[in-house]
């Protein structure tokens, strides 16, 4: 879990002055960015997780404004209560933030619960609901789940997914690949062969003559096509060819990359323990 980025001015100051047009305006909360790790099964089908965030809110006793409630509050002297001071350069008038009062054109006794800060910052627990079909390095913005200010509107959160890979499937876009290595045999006359589906298994025919490398395509096995609805892979009775035609419009395929056993000594113990699926 990734610490969210640290503020790199008081948050009661950020913003509030734009010091070019010499306006004030209202103070943007900062997006914040947390990393979510998921399982390549959690990425392919979608999921609901929770992360933890250390978001900044508006501190409550002081109401957001850094000051001691109850205390006296006046205008700053050094800027006369603008939260700006001018001063000439040559020919140039430079303006900027007035550093005794950080801006808020008031001085007081600083808040005790937020050191002055205006806010506070509290780790929050917030659901996230992965789309089906999100693949690694994916991000997904939270509207409204970043750091709030006093005053001004809150910023987004961004969970950046990490996706766990997967023992044996990879990705291509919206298809899966799987190696799955056959008996020389029935490459030279072809057959039934049963390949693994990431949830289950079906059964393919393998063409006489297959050569190393060569593909089988089970149409709608694959990762869900992000934003649409989602399908069901079908079920066995309905492919029970790769070469069946079905509707995939929902779901990419998966493509079953033949290796073919040279046999020998070790090719008993390569299968037994799955060596060369891994
Ligand atoms: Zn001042
Ligand atoms: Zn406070």
């Amino acid at each position: 879990m990734a610490e969210p980025p640290a503020p790199d001015v008081p948050a009661a100051v950020a913003g509030v002055f734009d010091d070019f047009l010499g306006t004030t305006k209202t103070t943007r909360g900062a997006d914040l960015r947390v990393d979510l790790q998921l399982t390549f099964d959690e990425a392919v089908e979608g999921c609901v997780r929770e992360v933890a965030v250390m978001r900044a809110t508006p501190c409550a006793p002081c109401k957001g404004t850094g000051f001691a409630p109850e205390r006296p509050v006046s205008a700053c002297p050094e800027c006369a209560g603008t939260g700006r001071i001018s001063r000439e350069q040559g020919q140039l008038l430079i303006q900027q933030t007035c550093p005794r009062c950080t801006g808020r054109a008031k001085v007081g006794t600083a808040c005790a619960t937020c050191a002055g800060q205006g806010v506070q910052r509290k780790t929050e627990s917030t659901t996230v609901t992965v789309p089906a079909g999100v693949e690694d390095g994916f991000s997904i913005r939270l509207a409204e789940k970043g750091d709030r200010f006093e005053g001004g509107p809150p910023g987004h959160l961004y969970v950046v997914l990490e996706v766990t890979p997967h023992a044996r499937f990879t990705r291509r876009g919206n298809d899966l690949v799987v190696d799955v290595r056959i008996a020389p045999a029935l490459a030279a006359a072809g057959g039934p062969l049963t390949v693994p589906l990431l949830h289950g298994q079906r059964e393919v025919t393998v063409p006489a003559g297959a050569k190393p490398g060569d593909e089988l395509v089970v149409r709608g096995a694959g990762v869900p096509v992000l934003g649409a609805p989602v399908t069901p892979v079908p079920g066995p009775s309905e492919a029970a060819s790769p070469y069946r035609e079905l509707d995939t419009s929902g779901r990419g395929n998966l493509i079953v990359r033949l290796r073919i056993d040279k046999g020998g000594p070790g090719a008993w113990l390569r299968w037994l323990f799955r060596l060369d699926e891994r």
